[in-house]
């Protein structure tokens, strides 16, 4: 593949451009779904090609196929090249990367069991099993199993010099059922309703995940959730899951600190921020317990990789300390724009897309509260909210408002009445601002969310969020 490589970047450079990076990528996924006891897809994709990335006169350009031959790599480069060429003429600041990257190396995921050595039988199977525990419960209406594996070879080249091959593997899986009467429909999922649970690493995490052993009790409670009260509205104590913990980092740290965003270069999917750059280093993003990173080292993590599609090594970047912004997730073009080096956020949803910022692992560090039980012990009055079922937020990042699948009334430590259609509101900062207990580092979980969108045309990217049960005062809560 060197020589391949080789034939990009020399291209590139005889036609002018003074910057040229190409990627290899293979991706290769496994999918099982069943639903009602019965297997309702089974797919195995598979895509392999190429993309060609060069700056000339100062300009982007980009190109990919998925024939990987010596010619159409060299047809390729010269169109990319014409497309910077066009571009250039268009007056615009020219694209500065900052200090150049060499580095040559290779990054395998690290994984107990190949996530393709398990059958598609032995699949099955757990997920019948499931099936059959969930269905147990009368009243189900639909119960739903997923598993998912995934493998990805790149290859990265440039004219800096760097050389650095990658395999990463993931597994994702989840359960969900759906109870009805005549006040509505009612949802219960494990082990979160964003796609199911998902690592890098091996097939162990399915094992870990237990789909069977968490079934019967996601079907009790939508069943239940059928006949409990709405939500009451008011202003209380409020303490989230760490599943839902980790959606809200998602959309209200996450995507404000794209740089890209900040910038006004990215603004598809509700894409803006409220996070100007007077504000790096001196605004109150939360309370003193906040703390988030950006961390692609975190192991298990969905954002986990060596390096990133610009070849630049995975890093762990604090974002906010002690509640005070610091920095963006940046790229090596925008992060040359603020006079720092990338952080190694940079990636593209396969071989035919130019990488943009994406979020690798932003993770709200954990707190000394203990478990869930202990936080709701800790808690006179106020409730808790578990899996998310619905998300809105302003395009600035700022206002928002989610719902969720199930809460509990908390009364002098204890969980008491069940509701059903919970619901809250809040504003970024204000809504940090109240975050006064996260749970400790026993308690944390790396989610992974593999559908994060963003881009014209859609890139769909698998990041994660470490989170821990948290608690946050003078929440606004209602039954949607
Ligand atoms: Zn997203």
């Amino acid at each position: 593949m060197r020589d391949l490589a080789n034939v990009a970047l020399d291209t590139a450079q005889q036609k002018g451009a003074s910057y040229a990076d190409i990627r290899f990528v293979t991706d290769r996924s496994r999918n099982v779904s069943v639903k009602n006891g019965k297997v309702e897809s089974l797919s195995n994709n598979e895509s392999q090609g190429f993309g060609v990335r060069v700056i000339v006169n100062g300009a982007w350009g980009f190109s990919s196929s998925s024939l990987v031959t010596r010619a159409e790599i060299e047809r390729v480069t010269a169109e990319a090249v014409q497309i910077a060429r066009a571009s250039a003429s268009v007056f615009r600041q020219p694209v500065q990367l900052g200090d150049p990257i060499s580095i040559q190396d290779r990054y395998v995921t690290p994984a107990d069991i190949d996530v393709f050595s398990v059958s598609l039988d032995d699949q099955i199977k757990i997920l019948l099993e499931a099936d059959l525990e969930m269905r147990r419960v009368e009243g189900i209406r639909i119960a739903n199993g997923m598993i998912s594996t995934l493998k990805t070879s790149k290859i990265f080249a440039s004219t800096e010099g760097s050389y650095i091959e990658q395999e990463l593997s993931e597994s994702g899986a989840g359960i969900e059922v759906y109870a009805v009467n005549e006040d509505g429909v009612q949802k219960r999922s494990y082990p979160n309703a964003f796609g199911g649970g998902w690592e890098t690493g091996g097939f162990e995490y399915v094992h870990k995940l237990d789909l069977p052993g968490h079934a019967r009790r996601i079907s009790e409670e939508a069943i239940q959730l059928l006949t409990a009260p709405v939500c009451p509205t008011g202003v209380t104590n409020l303490i989230l899951s760490s599943n839902q913990v980790a959606l809200q980092v998602h959309e209200s740290c996450g995507h404000p600190v794209e740089l890209d965003r900040v910038m006004g270069m990215e603004a598809s999917f509700a894409g803006t921020s409220f996070l100007t750059t007077e504000k790096k280093g001196n605004f109150r993003y939360g309370s003193d317990l906040v703390n988030v990173y950006a961390d692609a080292t975190v192991p298990r993590g969905l954002g986990t990789f060596g390096y990133d599609d610009e070849g630049v090594p995975a890093q762990r970047t604090p974002l906010i300390l002690n509640g005070i912004f610091q920095d963006y997730i940046t790229d090596r073009e925008t992060a040359a724009t603020l006079g720092q080096q990338s952080n190694g956020t940079s990636r593209a949803d396969g071989w035919n897309r130019i990488p943009m910022i994406r979020m690798t692992n932003i993770n709200l560090e954990p707190g000394n509260a203990g478990s869930l039980e202990d936080i709701i012990a800790a808690t006179d009055e106020g409730i808790f909210m578990d899996t998310n079922k619905s998300w809105s937020i302003d395009d600035k990042r700022l206002n928002f408002q989610f719902g969720l699948e199930a809460a509990w009334e908390i009364k002098n430590g204890k969980r008491g009445q069940l509701y059903r259609n919970p619901a809250y509101t809040g504003m970024t900062p204000v809504f940090w601002g109240s975050c006064d207990l996260i749970g400790s580092r026993d308690h944390w979980t790396v989610w992974g969310v593999p559908n994060c969108g963003k881009g014209e045309p859609m890139q769909g990217m698998h990041v994660g969020h470490g989170a821990a049960p948290a608690r946050f005062h003078n929440i606004k809560i209602f039954g949607a």
